[in-house]
């Protein structure tokens, strides 16, 4: 089983537990790799996911909890799926599986991720902040 946060209607994927021990309700990340998964596949999945509208991203780097690895803090989405940047390192360096929900997904637009607009890109960080879009560029417009 995997969980999936909410902000309807987008959905966010990518958080995870690292150790069994932690008694957190993130789904292991463990239980999430699959050296299987055909390599093309994944390279176009990949080629996605890098490729969607950048929503925000912050000027200082993130260490992997798995390798130590550093990398830029940044959100990416397609509209309806939303996740960071370590998402697409832990694919990428860890042979990381998605939800098949999320395959589908990228398989059906032939992968090839959207161009977002201004708005769309605002109705989403409200959503996941919990906020009105009004809010949200109140927000922004005061940093
Ligand atoms: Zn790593």
């Amino acid at each position: 089983m995997y969980e999936i946060s909410h902000s309807a209607p987008y959905k966010y994927f990518g958080a995870f537990r690292f150790s069994a021990d932690d008694d957190s309700d993130l789904p292991l990340f463990d239980d999430w790799i699959d050296k299987e998964w055909d390599q093309n596949e994944r390279n176009k999945v990949l080629d996605y996911l890098k490729k969607a509208t950048c929503l925000v991203a912050a000027s200082c780097m993130n260490d992997c909890p798995k390798c130590g690895e550093s990398f830029g803090i940044a959100t990416f989405s397609d509209g309806l799926w939303v996740w960071d940047s370590d998402f697409i390192h832990y694919i990428e360096v860890h042979s990381l599986k998605l939800p098949s929900e999320l395959i589908e997904r990228i398989q059906h637009r032939e992968y090839l991720s959207p161009v977002l607009s201004e708005l769309e890109q605002d109705k989403i960080m409200a959503a996941m902040s919990g906020i009105t879009v009004e809010e949200y560029r109140n927000w922004r417009h005061s940093i």
